[in-house]
């Protein structure tokens, strides 16, 4: 194992309080006796057969472990040093020495395109474009059924939104359900509907909310909390990168790929 893979366990024995002598990227009884320990209070995630298992195989377990405890996917707890734990073990890494997970490999970026030419969030410039907050309202007709959020047992066909953003919404939740299929969809709560018009104050601030023009919906917000960023957010999982990618061709703007916070939020209003 790498002594940077070390020294990280060695970290994490410590600021768990498992004594394993000082951070010197080198394996040892210390640290042996201080994996084992850590490993015994998670028994109950190992393989029955753990305690059989040589020291190095057990500390990349306690690696594996800690990273799983990180949200950081590292396959099964098996004690060896596959890609799979090379990733996660980098990941790691990025995470305890930043503070942040790693932008991910794939091609996060959002695209900036903006074919429907949608103003910026000034309030001016949304009253011109889309009319008064508020007004100008349509119904969308969903390509697959919805769900309300906050209650699962109520179906959702339409919801109103901003005449401007109606054609260009329908086309994307069409691909959506194209690309998916409905069974994904409810796997991926992309039926989820958090609400779409809805004219209030941003939270915490004087300026009016996207949504006071129907032109902001929300998706899955249980999952995607307002001030969660990637490493909590389920839509900033890679099994989202096509649902963002069909919103961000037309233009629209995900605060979470943007901003890394409000994940469940998508506008067609420019940043
Ligand atoms: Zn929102």
């Amino acid at each position: 194992m790498i002594a940077a893979a070390v020294r990280v366990i060695q970290q994490s024995l410590i600021e768990e309080g498992f004594a394993p002598g000082k951070v010197d990227g080198q394996l040892g009884p210390d640290t042996y006796g201080a994996v084992a320990k850590a490993l015994k209070a998670r028994q109950s995630k190992l393989p029955a057969d753990w305690q059989e298992w040589p020291n190095s195989r057990r500390a990349i377990a306690y690696l594996q472990c800690r990273c799983t405890e990180h949200a950081i996917e590292t396959g099964d707890i098996d004690g060896y040093w596959g890609q799979q734990t090379d990733h996660a073990f980098d990941t790691l890494s990025h995470l305890l020495t930043t503070g942040e997970m790693p932008p991910p490999w794939r091609d996060d970026v959002p695209l900036d395109v903006n074919p429907n030419n949608w103003p910026d969030q000034k309030e001016a410039h949304l009253n011109q474009f889309f009319g008064q907050a508020g007004h100008n309202q349509t119904k969308l007709v969903l390509p697959y059924p919805h769900r309300l959020a906050w209650d699962l047992r109520q179906s959702v066909n339409s919801f109103s939104c901003n005449i401007k953003v109606r054609d260009s919404a329908q086309r994307i939740l069409t691909k959506v359900f194209d690309h998916y299929g409905i069974e994904r969809i409810r796997d991926l709560h992309l039926d989820r509907w958090g609400g779409c018009l809805n004219v209030r104050k941003m939270r915490g601030g004087s300026n009016w909310s996207m949504h006071s023009w129907g032109i902001a919906i929300d998706y899955d917000p249980d999952r995607n909390q307002l001030k969660w960023g990637r490493d909590r957010a389920v839509f900033a999982r890679p099994e989202y990168d096509p649902w963002w990618r069909f919103w961000e061709e037309e233009g629209w703007v995900s605060l979470g790929r943007s901003r890394n916070y409000d994940w469940m939020h998508v506008q067609a209003a420019r940043l």
